[in-house]
């Protein structure tokens, strides 16, 4: 059990320090903060055809955060919009601490261990919460949430 939570804590850290997709490129956007972390993540997606082309993040925060945005990025990237939501969805699921088959959320799987940390859950969502929004079309603001 020791080795598992070691292995979740070494990628947590590996998409912290090499994030994938870091920087924005002008692609409609959501801008949310978690005030009671001080997290703060701005998610852009293109969407084409169904399809998401693009998806970048940029921003501070946690290790936590910062690693949920980048395996957010790299699961999202080429994928349906209707994947995506699904993923979503599986992915609050998940660090609820909720029982389902999290297979296909791949490295993000390392973030279930929040789940008995109720405080820090806002900094694993937070980038998801701002993918939702962006594909649900709210784009171009600045939420606390
Ligand atoms: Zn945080």
């Amino acid at each position: 059990m020791d080795n598992l939570r070691n292995l979740y804590q070494a990628v947590i850290m590996d998409h912290y320090h090499n994030p994938h997709n870091k920087g924005l490129k002008g692609y409609p956007k959501m801008h949310l903060k978690n005030p009671a972390c001080g997290d703060d993540i701005t998610i852009e997606a293109e969407v084409q055809d169904g399809v998401i082309k693009h998806i970048n993040h940029q921003g501070n925060g946690c290790s936590i955060c910062c690693a949920s945005a980048s395996m957010l990025c790299l699961l999202m990237e080429g994928k349906s919009v209707s994947f995506a939501k699904k993923e979503i969805s599986k992915f609050y699921d998940l660090v609820q601490g909720k029982d389902g088959d999290y297979d296909s959320l791949g490295d993000a799987n390392s973030l279930a261990g929040v789940a008995k940390f109720p405080a820090r859950i806002r900094c694993a969502t937070i980038s998801w919460k701002a993918l939702e929004m962006v594909l649900e079309g709210d784009v171009d603001e600045e939420k606390e949430i």
